[in-house]
């Protein structure tokens, strides 16, 4: 992902009407220089930041002694003095990633230097549970907060990442009315009491792939997540794409089987009803139960409906043979519905992730064999398929750019984190 475009950033430019507001401006361009492209000499920063080098010798003696900058010692020297690094202090201020599933919701708090501060957190509650689940999660990162020695107004943002039907523009979530009316930014910011912001599970699944996972520095690049349902993020032109209203990416819900079943969406034969996990563990089910011969059966001990993606993946892995076949099935429908993707938008790479990328092999290579059936070859050479290497971290480290594409796409605002830098 091309982060050079986040420094382009009209509105600061139109802002700049007095020393302070300006000196702000050019302090968080310095931070976010900073952090997004690591440790830098003044010289460096002069051309981006677009000051003399006096004046960003003295930017920078502030910045230090506000603590937000490291004098980090000399570097080699291309002949005369040898140059001085600086780089941000990665304690004066925290994001706090909280990544909610159906099933349970998952908290860290990271540092400036996207390092993680804490042991991942996980609360093993239902988001249908709402607004119950909200009261619980909000005590529970409070204590996590304490825990971790945090001062809360040290905190930037937190990065929700979430399922369903987002809307992008309202922040409304369609899909659990049980959030509440509000937007949900509004929401979560009014509960936790710190600066919200919110993406759609999968699409934060392709931020931290892009961020920080093999889509790094990739223009074109599609992140599947196929857990219990499918989701599809897309790097496009090293920009997250959104559509219109934020609800791209709808992937598991592609018709596949005209006379297929009952979708949970109410449409006939989706994608999600062939291929996904859920779909997986039910056919799983069904043949076991009618005498189907697995070691999946021995792994829950008789008991089908003990069944589970995790187990269907390790039965495969031991040789099971059902089991590589159910797995081998999903790949088929994956690289049906892929075909269209390759052919209509040519990415450079297809990311698997999501509980389905732990199969590894047993669901890259049906994958890639099946799209040799199903796409032009000259097409289809051009894109590489990958297995997730962050798999399910993916979602949590992908609320981290959430936070802070946000605040360095922020005017200044001395309600947030920016008034502790003016001067
Ligand atoms: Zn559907």
């Amino acid at each position: 992902m091309d982060l050079s475009k986040l420094f382009d950033n009209n509105t600061d430019q139109a802002r700049i009407t007095n020393g302070t507001t300006r000196k702000l401006i050019l302090k968080k361009k310095i931070f976010s220089i900073l952090y997004l492209e690591s440790n830098k000499t003044i010289a460096d920063l002069c051309t981006p930041v677009n000051v003399s080098i006096p004046t960003m010798t003295r930017i920078m003696r502030e910045l230090i002694e506000e603590e937000w900058v490291e004098e980090l010692g000399t570097g080699d020297s291309r002949g005369g003095r040898k140059p001085v690094f600086y780089g941000l202090n990665p304690f004066i201020r925290y994001v706090i990633g909280i990544e909610i599933t159906r099933k349970y919701t998952r908290i860290n708090i990271f540092d400036l230097h996207n390092r993680p501060v804490g042991e991942m957190f996980q609360l093993d509650i239902e988001l249908d549970k709402a607004p119950d689940m909200l009261e619980v999660l909000r005590s529970q990162l409070d204590a996590f907060i304490i825990r971790n020695n945090i001062e809360k107004n040290k905190v930037l943002g937190a990065g929700i990442s979430i399922p369903g039907l987002l809307d992008k523009k309202s922040n409304i979530n369609y899909s659990y009315p049980n959030l509440g009316e509000k937007p949900l930014n509004i929401v979560f910011t009014e509960l936790l009491q710190i600066p919200s912001f919110i993406e759609h599970d999968t699409k934060a699944i392709a931020l931290g792939e892009a961020w920080f996972g093999l889509a790094r520095n990739k223009s074109n690049a599609l992140c599947l997540n196929v857990g219990s349902g499918i989701g599809l993020g897309m790097i496009i032109k090293g920009e997250l794409y959104h559509g219109v209203s934020g609800f791209s990416g709808e992937f598991g819900h592609i018709q596949m089987i005209p006379e297929g079943q009952l979708c949970d969406c109410g449409k006939i034969g989706c994608l999600e009803t062939v291929a996904s996990g859920s779909a997986i563990v039910a056919k799983a089910k069904q043949m076991i139960s009618e005498g189907t011969n697995s070691i999946i059966k021995k792994l829950v001990e008789g008991n089908t409906n003990a069944i589970r993606l995790p187990i269907i993946i390790k039965a495969a892995h031991q040789g099971d043979q059902f089991a590589i076949e159910l797995i081998e099935e999903s790949g088929d429908y994956l690289a049906r519905g892929l075909a269209v993707l390759i052919h209509l938008l040519n990415p450079e790479m297809i990311i698997i992730g999501g509980e389905l990328a732990n199969a590894e092999n047993l669901i890259a290579d049906p994958i890639q064999q099946k799209l040799n059936k199903y796409t032009i070859n000259r097409i289809r050479q051009d894109t590489d398929i990958y297995i997730s290497e962050l798999k399910e971290q993916a979602g949590l480290l992908g609320t981290i750019p959430v936070v802070m594409t946000n605040i360095f796409s922020q005017e200044p605002n001395i309600n947030n984190f920016n008034n502790t830098i003016i001067s």
